[in-house]
């Protein structure tokens, strides 16, 4: 199965401890897709302005990525400016320039809305919203969102909520949104207003599954050196998503190989600037990453030596 991602399709300017980039290809749908688009076929809907160097997508369309949903306004494209400092967990955001964003309402294209698997990545709650309200009988619906959004859009992500399945948002915007410093009560939290899935990364230190009856916990990869955080989220989700896509599978155990697919992605793009690690990769790359994994967690439960 294929699976429909709403997103942000940016040009980022990011500074780390290891260098600059300026008005790279960056924004959650580009992420989402680039990741997503080593397991299943994805569709793409957003938004760009008059100024986006279109060619710069050239890499993403070569990988199959439909982008008949990506439609071109009059305007400046969305523009994010981030900095990472020795924390390369969290991102300081410098500047956020919605442009086009603003006065966009998403229309999908009438081969996208019979979507099963749809990814409401990191934009306005109140797009994410309207997407869903267009497709029309999906089996399973993500969103993702940011602190930016919690604050300024609280209530409009607050209604999203009762209309998805799951939810990704990092350790910082679940404490930000439930005011629970305590991560397995904030995903109490959240499951309660509609999500019957709740997934919490903590960025090196891995990510938590979290449902009604059970917990599941991912390390991040020991990775030697980190160069740009940006987009691991996002690379998560395309991975976990596009997992489940290719898989058609909601079973627990299948949404834990899931967790382990976006946990190999975030590692990846991690490795480089921009969607450029995601370019490189291969399946065997992946799988080889997942098997890496599976020997990191895999222990002996007999304690009697
Ligand atoms: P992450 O996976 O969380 O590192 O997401 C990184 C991407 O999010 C960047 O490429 C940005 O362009 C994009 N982004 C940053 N702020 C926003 C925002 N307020 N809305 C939508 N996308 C954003």
């Amino acid at each position: 199965m294929s699976v429909l991602v709403v997103g942000s399709v940016a040009l980022d300017s990011v500074e780390t401890p290891f260098g600059k980039a300026d008005d790279v290809l960056g924004g959650s749908a580009n992420y989402f897709a680039a990741s997503a688009s080593h397991q299943t076929n994805v569709q793409l809907v957003g938004v760009i302005g008059s100024d986006y160097p279109v060619e710069k997508l050239d890499p993403l369309k070569a990988r199959g990525i439909d982008f008949a949903g990506l439609e071109q306004m009059e305007g400046e494209s969305f523009r994010w400016r981030g900095r990472y400092r020795h924390d390369l967990n969290s991102a300081e955001t410098l500047e956020t320039r919605l442009g086009v964003f603003s006065h966009f309402k998403p229309k999908i294209p009438a081969q996208f809305t019979d979507a099963k698997y749809v990814f409401l990545a990191n934009i306005d709650p109140r797009l994410q919203l309207e997407v869903l309200r267009q497709v029309k009988a999906p089996k399973l619906v993500a969103c993702d969102t940011m602190n930016f959004w919690i604050e300024s859009r609280r209530a409009d992500l607050l209604e999203l909520l009762k209309h998805v399945d799951l939810i990704t948002l990092n350790d910082g915007e679940a404490r930000q949104l439930t005011e629970c410093a305590n991560l397995v009560q904030a995903a109490r939290w959240i499951m309660d207003k509609g999500p019957k899935t709740v997934l919490i990364k903590k960025g090196e230190h891995g990510a938590f599954m979290f449902t009604r009856d059970e917990i599941f916990f991912a390390p991040a990869y020991p990775l030697e050196s980190v160069f740009d955080p940006t987009g691991a989220g996002d690379s998560f989700a395309g991975g976990f998503m596009g997992w489940l896509a290719r898989t058609n599978d909601l079973t627990n155990a299948n949404l834990r190989r899931a967790v382990i697919v976006g946990s190999a992605m975030g590692s990846f793009v991690v490795e480089g600037f921009s969607i450029t690690r995601l370019m490189e990769i291969s399946r065997d790359d992946i799988e080889r990453r997942v098997a890496d994994f599976h020997r990191l967690v895999s222990f002996d439960k007999a304690l009697n030596a």
